[in-house]
């Protein structure tokens, strides 16, 4: 008996036992893991005010909204931080992501593999620059021309560079020797005007104006399109929403529920958006 005993508890027996528990619940807490959320949200933590680190943790306007679906779909949903350019790619195949909220701006070629929700923000593109060292101005804006033979820099993916490419391969910069380059956030194309790697930077306006506010060297001004035939200069309005996937109906009707809720106007005329906004570029204390 003893000795039975003895070899059930063998070295290989304590090995093997040690394995399988090893193997378990590595498993269990794999699955648990990916179950844990009904839906995945992505998004890019480096475009305050819509979303940005503090600390660990990510803050800022899209993050509210996702909150306020949480709450009111009664499901859970996970945020993950990922580069900002796979995100449209990320929710089109929702494998990985059901939606992406990163200061979306809808286009077309975007809606083709996402549906989009509502608007629930209007915005246009600004150039940053270096105080010393700025571009013509013409009044209270910066026309496009006047980048000519510059060199430079926006977020990968974002509108900001898909326009600046646009215009320097086949638009009003075609042929003057302007130099396109690609950073990894706003923020990054703003420090390599700083590093002498890039002349100018083009980003979203609430981007723009986070970042200059944190560094005095810096100003910027909205990036308009000469108007042609008398007409006066015009910036592209682009519009923020929230991408879904195409087969997460409920998921965009619930959005859009939520969003047209916080874009209403209260007493003071302000929407929840507004309000929002005003937090996070840190304008109120609330
Ligand atoms: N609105 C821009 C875009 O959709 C930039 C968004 C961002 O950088 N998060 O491309």
């Amino acid at each position: 008996m003893a000795r039975r005993i003895k070899r059930f508890f063998s070295a290989e027996f304590v090995i093997i036992a040690l394995m399988v528990l090893t193997i378990g619940l590595s498993t269990f807490f794999f699955i648990k893991n990916i179950e844990a959320y009904d839906y995945v949200i992505e998004t890019n933590a480096f475009f305050a005010p819509f979303e940005y680190y503090d600390n660990r943790e990510i803050k800022g306007v899209d993050v509210d909204i996702v909150n306020k679906l949480a709450e009111k779909m009664g499901k859970t949903f996970q945020l993950k931080n990922v580069e900002f350019d796979v995100i449209i790619d990320n929710v089109s195949d929702g494998i990985i992501a059901d939606a992406g909220a990163a200061g979306l701006t809808i286009t077309e070629s975007r809606a083709e593999k996402v549906d989009f929700s509502i608007p629930y923000y209007t915005s246009v593109q600004y150039v940053i620059y270096h105080r010393d060292r700025a571009p013509v101005i013409t009044g209270d804006h910066i026309i496009w021309e006047s980048l000519a033979g510059s060199s430079l820099g926006s977020q990968t993916g974002g509108t900001g560079y898909l326009f600046m490419s646009d215009e320097v391969e086949s638009g009003v910069l075609e042929g003057t020797n302007t130099i396109v380059k690609g950073f990894d956030s706003h923020q990054l194309a703003a420090d390599a005007i700083g590093a002498h790697i890039i002349d100018y930077a083009i980003a979203d306006e609430l981007a723009a104006k986070f970042i200059v506010e944190k560094n005095p060297t810096l100003a910027a001004l909205p990036l308009y399109y000469s108007g042609t035939d008398g007409m006066p200069d015009e910036p592209a309005e682009e519009s923020y929403a929230i991408a879904v996937n195409k087969k997460r109906p409920e998921l965009l009707a619930a959005i859009n529920e939520v969003l047209t809720e916080m874009l209403e106007p209260g007493e003071d005329g302000k929407t929840e958006i507004d309000k929002l906004i005003l937090k996070h570029m840190g304008l109120t204390d609330e």
